[in-house]
């Protein structure tokens, strides 16, 4: 998830292509560059790091002149953060600015390697830039669409070509873009903040339609090189700037709880493409040497690694050991040669993730990465890294990234029973195909339907200082990924509960009108869950029922959110996003400031 921005026009491209990917720095800030056209020359500049690193190189060596360019900022992907993996990449003819994952790039980098290809990055990005050029004979609308079908993924890009160097062209499938329209000027961004101290006025850009940007215009051609002429709605931008940033969305928070559909389905078509045995090959080339798993995390990765114990055990049939980092690094922990400890953790900084993984290698067992942020030190200390590739997280409550985790711990389970035959090939294929649809059931409990439930029912919160949450084996797990919501946000005291336990001493705390929440999404033990229910309720416990195989019944609880079903052991996911929702909604009619939690940090780089 990176940002792009291009211009032509009349004006000096660098200064407003700058001030353009200014507003998208929150879309990453891997890495940031521009290319930029002045007498049939394209000139180039890059770097690591933030804009601001950017920016002190062309104030060193004189912004390139001229008034067609286009920028990025990165997010890595592919590649390291590095001067030699930014953006603009140039192949042959052809200069581009991707945002999105081509990933089909080790076949098409392989196969144009035997041609004689050479690549100078590591990243999927410079392979799309191989393609186009390979397929330009002089029409450059031609060559894209001769190109896309040969490019597997998503993208955005914003493309020069070295011989047309007064025009932009654009494109893109599933990563966002717009095409702006100015008073003789016209621009290319990946979202609306970027243009708007310029114009309001802009189209959407549609899958596969190719926009030309040349002498103020924008024309928009399909993949047969027909210009499109009827249909094109120049839509009119009249919020304010800060509030684009957030795509409209009043919080950060609520913005990635409703990417999930999207990072969950851009992560199952990423590695499910080639069946069971070939989940993370590349990755985690042999899992026959696995003999113990060890999960180490922090807060929500830990609640994640708490996930993956239930579905590996289960499934695999493999001992799993979870563990909080800051407990781990000082246990002496039982691991060693012929172990395998991943580590979980979003941003790869996390302090004492790291000092576990460190200690991990120290006593001679493997140590595999689940991470968000591409380059990061936990990432580069790994023996292999699996990353959760959904783009930045800005809330300090993380949504996406959790769910991403989650996901990568269910891929990772259906990859080790495959290895292991330890589930039958029909249900290896069930649990895959229910995997596929898991973006469905994820969009669905995101229906306006199910929000006004989170919201109603987060109402009843306001006054209260304690909420409880019960559940059994891994619906026990989503409870404390649940209630870490709720604290963190709303600042209710919040518990999670394995159900059973709940009379061992807690439910003495449990007084009429006290909120409670109870998950239930695995019929074989439901019924156990319902009576714990039923002595929540005896107390006068409020009870939100968040299930998916108990029918509605007055008995059981006050409020009910009926989940979709699918195979239980992918149920968490479709479990948590309620949860998640209902937490945000909770919090913000406590007036709390739901993206900046008090006394909290997204990444914590101490100890
Ligand atoms: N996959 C590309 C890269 O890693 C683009 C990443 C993005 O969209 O941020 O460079």
């Amino acid at each position: 998830m990176c940002g792009i921005v291009g211009y032509s026009g009349k004006k000096a491209a660098a200064e407003i292509i700058m001030k353009g990917l200014s507003k998208l720095e929150y879309r990453g800030y891997d890495s940031a560059g521009i290319a930029v056209c002045l007498d049939g020359q394209t000139k180039i500049f890059k770097t690591k790091g933030r804009l601001s690193a950017l920016q002190e190189l062309l104030d060193k060596n004189g912004a390139p002149e001229g008034c067609v360019g286009i920028g990025h900022t990165r997010w890595a992907t592919h590649g390291e953060p590095s001067d030699r993996n930014s953006h603009p990449h140039g192949y042959g003819r052809v200069t581009l600015v991707h945002n999105g994952i081509i990933e089909n790039y080790l076949h098409l980098r392989q196969s144009a390697e035997t041609k004689g290809a050479k690549f100078v990055s590591d990243t999927d990005t410079e392979a799309a830039a191989y393609v186009i050029d390979s397929c330009y004979d002089g029409d450059p609308v031609k060559a894209i669409s001769k190109a896309l079908p040969q490019l597997h993924g998503s993208y955005a890009f914003g493309i020069i070509f070295s011989d047309k160097t007064d025009t932009i062209y654009a494109v893109r499938r599933d990563s966002p873009l717009i095409a702006a329209q100015g008073d003789g000027e016209c621009f290319i961004a990946s979202d609306i903040p970027a243009i708007l101290s310029y114009t309001r006025d802009y189209y959407l850009m549609d899958t596969d339609e190719i926009a030309e940007l040349k002498d103020g215009k924008i024309r928009f051609f399909d993949l047969s090189g027909n210009e499109i002429t009827n249909g094109k709605k120049l839509l009119h931008a009249d919020f304010d700037i800060e509030a684009a940033e957030k795509g409209g969305y009043p919080h950060f928070m609520l913005k990635e709880i409703y990417e999930q559909p999207d990072t969950l389905r851009r992560l199952i078509s990423m590695h499910t493409e080639d069946g069971a045995g070939n989940i993370f090959k590349s990755e985690i080339p042999d899992t026959s040497d696995i003999k113990r798993i060890f999960v180490v995390g922090c807060g929500s990765a830990m609640h994640a690694g708490l996930l993956g114990k239930y579905s590996i055990e289960h499934l695999c049939r493999i001992h799993v050991s979870v563990s909080i980092a800051s407990e781990f690094r000082y246990d002496d922990p039982m691991v060693g040669p012929g172990d395998t400890v991943f580590i979980i953790s979003q941003s790869g900084e996390t302090a004492d993730s790291l000092a576990a993984l460190r200690l991990s290698h120290e006593k001679g067992a493997k140590v595999c990465a689940i991470v968000n942020v591409v380059g990061s030190s936990i990432a580069r200390e790994a023996d292999e890294v699996i990353y959760t590739r959904c783009g930045p997280e800005i809330a300090v409550a993380t949504t996406k990234a959790f769910t991403a985790q989650v996901l990568i711990m269910y891929l990772l389970t259906a990859r080790l029973a495959y290895d292991r035959k330890t589930v039958t090939e029909e249900f290896l294929k069930n649990y895959l195909s229910d995997m596929a649809k898991l973006p469905e059931l994820a969009a669905e409990v995101l229906t306006d339907k199910y929000v006004q439930l989170y919201k109603k029912f987060a109402a009843y919160n306001k006054p209260h200082g304690d909420y409880y949450i019960i559940g059994r084996g891994q619906d026990y797990a989503t409870g404390c990924e649940g209630a870490m919501k709720i604290k963190e946000i709303s600042y209710m005291h919040c518990e999670s509960y394995a159900a059973g336990e709940l009379k061992h001493g807690t439910i003495s705390l449990v007084t009429p009108g006290v909120p409670c929440m109870a998950i239930i999404t695995d019929p074989d033990i439901a019924e156990k869950t319902v009576s714990n229910v039923k002595e929540v309720r005896a107390r006068g416990g409020h009870v939100v029922l968040v299930s998916s195989c108990t029918g509605e019944n007055a008995d059981i609880c006050d409020e009910y959110i009926k989940l979709p079903q699918t195979n239980k052991y992918l149920m968490p996911i479709v479990a948590i996003i309620p949860v998640q929702t209902y937490a945000y909604y909770t919090a913000v009619l406590r007036g709390c400031d739901v993206d900046k939690p008090r006394n909290l940090a997204k990444s914590v780089t101490v100890e």
